[in-house]
């Protein structure tokens, strides 16, 4: 059998494809593993479907139990895979590996540049800066950023608008369905009857894109309705506004149906246009050159073992059912129920509601890290295993003791209030830490530095909050509630 190039499913795009022979593989067994959300289930199988029609003639689609079944005996080769997993499984067929794609920097230069620094070192922005400097972008000279400064978020924080129920861009755009997803959605349901997989969350109408010409659609349609708007309001949340002005594309990214670069080069038009202000162009283009690309070395450089439970905050609870199901309606908390709510719809929730909300609960109730970290993976539409670790386990649950955030994203209701307008409608009150209607993130705010105190004692960045809390006249009052707290 002559050579093939072997796609994954997260390798769909043309930027993968270098015309010639190509296989693919469908494993059933590949979604018996976890129990993902139904609408990732879905993405990934019309994805994958779509990109062998297109290709025709050049693409064998096999579908087999185990990707080792499909692929044994066969002369391959590969674009670098995303996941120590899929690394392993090529190394075992033997396949010829070629340098990876899909990500502004290569794995070279990140591990040249990061084995100049300590580990403790590794900062987000300096990085980030060395990639504007050397692509170019929005610089004016070598070390002249525009505008002055390499990043502009301190504009791009303000709070939602004020009596408005959403932010008042264009709905955002959606594909339509055809009849690979149809038949798609067909399978699912028999394996799911024949007791072979079963998903979480709700499956349709699909909301994302599955194909390259989906992908340029919303590109183009995020470019021409949202990018203008993307910088003031990336931090808010609205009840009314799941969207808001984020791009949505971290779907068709993941599956490698859009390049960051041609995203990047299509704001950066933008801005040169006029179309579209520094701030909010600034902040999208860190968002992609700089946090994507910085989680993805970071899930090489941290290494296999980077993640154990329980982490450096010792957090060992089991995650609650209302997680697993995406049980909204079982949550008295707005913005908790919202996000859930959201998660278990779409598969898709935006970056403050993951971070600010869902695991900012996470990590005030010490919930075990690694099996969260499982859990945004299987629940989320762009879960991918190397977007996680330094995401979830890092950042948002500061399990590594501050290698990837120098201190904890833990915030009480009072920050919930300024940045969404959740707190309106909500049964509980964000300014109150006692009582039946005290806001469960702002007791549990307390409860989790009276809990973790001894862990952090040392880091600067919270020494003002830890003098906080033991000014608290009602600590040990709100820590006993928060103690015996069953619902949220
Ligand atoms: C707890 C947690 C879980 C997350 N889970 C995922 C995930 O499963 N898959 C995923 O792609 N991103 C994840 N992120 C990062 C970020 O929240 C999403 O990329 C973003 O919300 C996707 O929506 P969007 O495409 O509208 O993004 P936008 O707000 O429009 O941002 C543009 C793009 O920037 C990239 N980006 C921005 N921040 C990050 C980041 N921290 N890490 C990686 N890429 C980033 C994404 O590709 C995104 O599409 C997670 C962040 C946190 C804190
Ligand atoms: S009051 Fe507390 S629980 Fe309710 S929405 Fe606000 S922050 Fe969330």
């Amino acid at each position: 059998m002559a050579r093939q190039r072997l796609l994954f499913g997260d390798q769909l795009g043309p930027h993968f494809d270098d015309g010639g022979q190509i296989v693919l593989v469908e494993s059933r067994a590949a979604f018996a593993r976890h129990r993902m959300h139904r609408a990732r289930a879905h993405l990934i199988l019309t994805a994958t479907r779509h990109r062998a029609a297109e290709l025709g003639g050049r693409v064998e689609l096999v579908r087999a139990d185990s990707f080792r079944q499909a692929l044994d005996g066969r002369e391959l080769e590969v674009i670098a895979p995303t996941s120590w997993r899929k690394r392993d499984l090529v190394a075992l067929l033997g396949a010829d590996v070629l340098p990876s794609r899909g990500f502004v920097t290569d794995e070279e230069a990140f591990a040249a540049w990061a084995s100049t620094r300590k580990p403790r070192s590794l900062v987000m922005d300096h990085f980030y800066r060395e990639v504007r400097q050397r692509e170019g972008w929005l610089m004016n000279g070598a070390d002249d950023p525009e505008g002055g400064r390499y990043s502009h978020d301190a504009d791009n924080r303000q709070s939602p608008p004020k009596g408005k129920p959403t932010l008042g861009l264009p709905e955002p755009w959606r594909p339509t369905e055809d009849d690979i997803d149809a038949e798609v959605r067909s399978d699912l349901d028999l394996w799911e009857k024949q007791g072979d997989v079963s998903f979480l969350g709700e499956d349709g109408p699909r909301l994302f894109a599955a194909t390259r010409e989906e992908a340029l659609q919303a590109l183009d349609a995020f470019i021409a309705h949202r990018l203008a708007e993307f910088g003031p309001y990336e931090d808010a949340m609205m009840l009314g506004d799941r969207t808001m002005a984020h791009s949505q594309l971290s779907v068709p990214l993941n599956l490698g149906l859009l390049d960051p670069r041609e995203v990047i080069e299509r704001a950066l038009a933008a801005y040169e246009a006029g179309d579209a202000p520094l701030a909010g162009v600034e902040g999208f283009v860190r968002q992609l050159c700089g946090w994507r690309d910085w989680v993805w070395h970071l899930y090489w450089h941290l290494g296999r073992d980077y993640m154990t439970a329980p982490g450096a905050l010792g957090a060992v609870e089991p995650l609650p059912r209302e997680l697993w199901e995406l049980d909204g309606a079982a949550v008295r908390a707005r913005c908790l129920s919202d996000s859930l709510d959201a998660v278990r719809e779409t598969g898709w929730a935006h970056h403050i509601q993951r971070l600010m909300v869902i695991g900012n609960f996470a990590l005030q109730r010490g919930f075990d890290p690694v099996e969260l970290t499982g859990w945004f993976t299987d629940a989320f539409v762009d879960g991918t295993p190397w977007v996680m670790p330094a995401n979830v386990f890092g950042m948002s649950q500061h399990a590594d003791g501050g290698i990837v955030a120098t201190k904890p994203y833990a915030a009480g209701g009072a920050y919930i209030n300024r940045m969404s307008d959740y707190c309106h409608s909500c049964e509980f009150d964000p300014r109150k830490r006692l009582g039946d209607d005290a806001c469960p993130f702002t007791a549990g705010y307390w409860a989790f530095l009276d809990r973790v105190e001894p862990a952090i004692k040392d880091n600067h960045r919270m020494k003002q909050t830890l003098a906080g809390l033991r000014r608290l006249s009602d600590r040990e009052a709100v820590v006993e509630q928060e103690k015996h707290r069953t619902s949220w």
